[in-house]
């Protein structure tokens, strides 16, 4: 009985090692297996001639960003206004943030996109926005780049932050520092969505925390917060402020899509 006993556990330590070894290759197999698969469309799943590249049908409905727009917070313009002008509500209300970039118009593909990394967590689709985020980069040396953190609470059951995926891939193509728990999220705010710009400031104020042990390298630097979406601004400012309050000299937003009123 003792030998069959011993055969039956030997034979589960058996398979114990191979579900192991297998879970293992598995984990090692993953990005060769991803790069096997055929490419798609990350807006609709379509497949593609290469990785990272939209379908036609998606690609026309693509609105890129770009000049001519407002100097600070790429609001585009309807015609070409010189060199550092910024738009109507830049100079009513100055932003926290020196200046604002972003790949695309929010509208329903960059939306899609947009959800896809972040309900699916896919490291691929931050390197598609990546590659669309960079041609926007600041041409600085000495960049340090922050994500707009999530509150760990949503960390802990989405397994992830979003934006730090963009961040990280972003740095990566760009050769720069990053700092991913640059900031905190020190107080759990509910959705923006739906609030008006007063409600959403008061929602975020006092939300974010340089994170002590990097107070000193933000010190005279210039930091690029990463973040997917821009809406109305509430949470780039709430960064900013604790960012120029620990003294950063010049903050940089670039973002995967922004919001334009009218522009989907
Ligand atoms: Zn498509
Ligand atoms: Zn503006």
């Amino acid at each position: 009985m003792g030998g069959i006993g011993l055969a039956v556990n030997r034979a589960r330590a058996k398979t114990g090692a191979m579900n192991a070894a297998a879970a293992w290759a598995g984990r090692a197999l993953k990005p060769v297996l991803d790069f096997a698969l055929p490419p798609r469309c990350p807006g609709c799943g379509t497949v593609t001639a290469a990785p990272h590249r939209f379908c036609l049908d998606c690609w026309t409905q693509l609105r890129f960003l770009g000049e001519p727009c407002c100097v600070r917070c790429a609001l585009p313009f309807a015609y070409e206004s010189g060199p550092a002008v910024e738009c109507g509500a830049c100079l009513a209300e100055p932003p926290g943030f020196d200046r604002l970039r972003a790949a695309l118009v929010y509208g329903e593909i960059s939306r899609r996109v947009a959800l896809k990394l972040k309900y699916g967590g896919r490291p691929g689709v931050a390197e598609t926005m990546a590659r669309f985020m960079a041609r926007h980069l600041p041409g600085e040396d000495g960049m340090i780049v922050a994500p707009v953190p999530l509150h760990r609470w949503r960390i802990w059951r989405r397994g992830y932050n979003q934006s730090a995926l963009i961040a990280t891939a972003l740095a990566r193509r760009a050769g720069l520092e990053t700092r991913l728990d640059l900031i905190r999220r020190v107080k759990r705010t509910p959705p923006l969505r739906g609030m008006g710009p007063r409600e959403r400031h008061e929602t975020v104020r006092g939300a974010f925390r340089i994170e002590p042990r990097h107070k000193a390298a933000v010190k005279g630097r210039t930091v690029l917060l990463v973040d997917d979406i821009y809406t109305s601004g509430a949470t780039a400012n709430a960064c900013a402020a604790v960012l120029r309050r620990a003294g950063a000299a010049r903050i940089e937003v670039l973002c995967w899509a922004r919001v334009v009123k009218g522009g989907d």
